[in-house]
């Protein structure tokens, strides 16, 4: 047995054993999508900003005006005297942003996900929640924190979810369908409009994560979930800062202010987040330019790792997995990767299931055609 150190320190070494102990490792950034990790400098295909918007004077700059204007915290919760004008004008074009008819802003995408369910179970007692089941660890958090009845169906299975929905799902009084609009580890999208069609059939509620897709897919960069209930996203990603939204009808934005406890039990974002998120919505919907960019370099990289023997995973977005398999080629080949001057992201267990160790490789708009084909040069090499 022992004590909760030794515990612990037993835990550690398992996780070691295993190959699956994470590092916290510091990788800086650099100029042109570099990031300085020891003495090397290695080309970002492991991060999401793929708008490359975290370093973009006008961010910086607004996110330097609005905290010399109202400082470097909010002070308190939304709904005691945390929420300023600047808040709410934020949530307002968010909503235009996302065609809704209201929005809220929350301290994280993560929170979003855990507290959204909660709430709804507020308003929906013993609704059964259907969640594709490669959804973020966010989500399964709100599963379990508002302790639902979860049916988690087969990948993109529609059939699979429609056999769910009239089986166990036909007897509950209420029905929520969660998916991502793009995958985050295996970059490949849901079919929104086929999943509409669905909910509808089924008087189901449609809640979407379009975290990897706000900003890089979709007309004007507002992503791919139009039609569903409850749309979350972040601003961490390729919006270039930090913190998240929801979007939704406004009675639905009302509950979640006031039975979402990720909302309301928690700090206000803080200017110059704020004043972040209000230069990229400034700058997001004029960037087709660079979305067409990333779109071809998804094309040009996913057509070399095919010719290379790798899966992809059906990926049609910036996300481009390659998939290797076991845990410790995963993490060689990444290394491999990063001596030829390259940061891939390295995933293993338990964020990708077991025997789907990949490498994730990012795209940025910073990234030329010639980046492309020297990291697949490099991946022939390094496999
Ligand atoms: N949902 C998805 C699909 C994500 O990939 C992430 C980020 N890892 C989150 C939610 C959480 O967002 P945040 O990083 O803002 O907490």
């Amino acid at each position: 047995m022992g004590s909760l150190q030794e515990r612990i320190a037993g835990h550690l070494s398992a996780l070691e054993a295993d190959g699956l102990r994470r590092r916290l490792v510091p990788t800086d950034p650099a100029p042109h999508g570099t990031l300085r990790r020891g003495d090397a400098t290695l080309l970002d295909f492991a991060g999401n900003d793929y708008l490359g918007l975290s370093a973009h004077p006008a961010l910086v700059e607004r996110a330097r005006e609005w905290t010399s204007r109202l400082g470097t915290g909010s002070g308190a919760s939304r709904l005691v005297s945390g929420t300023r004008t600047a808040h709410l004008d934020l949530e307002a074009r968010i909503a235009a942003f996302k065609g809704t008819e209201a929005a809220l802003l929350f301290a994280s995408g993560w929170q979003a996900n855990a507290t959204i369910l909660p709430a709804l179970l507020r308003a929906a007692p013993g609704a059964m929640v259907f969640t594709d089941r490669l959804v973020h660890a966010s989500m399964h958090a709100g599963c379990a924190a508002a302790g639902v009845r979860q049916a988690r169906y087969r990948h993109n299975d529609l059939a699979d979810l429609r056999a769910r929905l009239s089986g166990k799902g036909a007897d509950a009084p209420a029905r929520i369908i969660m998916t991502e609009s793009v995958f985050s580890m295996d970059g490949d999208l849901a079919d929104i409009a086929a999943l509409r069609a669905i909910a509808d059939e089924h008087d189901a509620f449609l809640i979407v994560d379009e975290a990897h897709a706000t900003g890089v897919l979709g007309p004007r960069g507002a992503g791919l979930a139009a039609g569903a209930d409850v749309v979350m996203g972040t601003f961490s990603k390729a919006m270039g800062s930090f913190g998240a939204y929801v979007a939704a009808s406004r009675d639905t934005c009302a509950l979640l202010s006031n039975a979402g406890s990720g909302f309301v039990y928690s700090t206000a974002p803080p200017p110059p987040v704020l004043g972040a998120i209000d230069a990229a919505l400034d700058l997001v919907p004029g960037m087709d330019a660079e979305r067409a960019h990333i779109a071809a370099l998804g094309e040009q990289l996913r057509a070399g790792l095919a010719k290379l023997g790798l899966d992809t995973r059906g990926s049609a977005s910036p996300v481009v997995p390659a998939v290797i398999g076991e845990v410790e080629a995963t993490m060689r080949i990444g290394e491999a990767l990063a001596g030829r001057g390259f940061l891939a992201g390295t995933i293993r267990p338990p964020t990708v299931p077991k025997g789907t160790s990949r490498l994730r490789m990012t795209l940025r708009a910073s990234h030329r055609s010639e980046d492309i084909q020297r990291l697949l040069e490099a991946t022939s090499e390094a496999l």
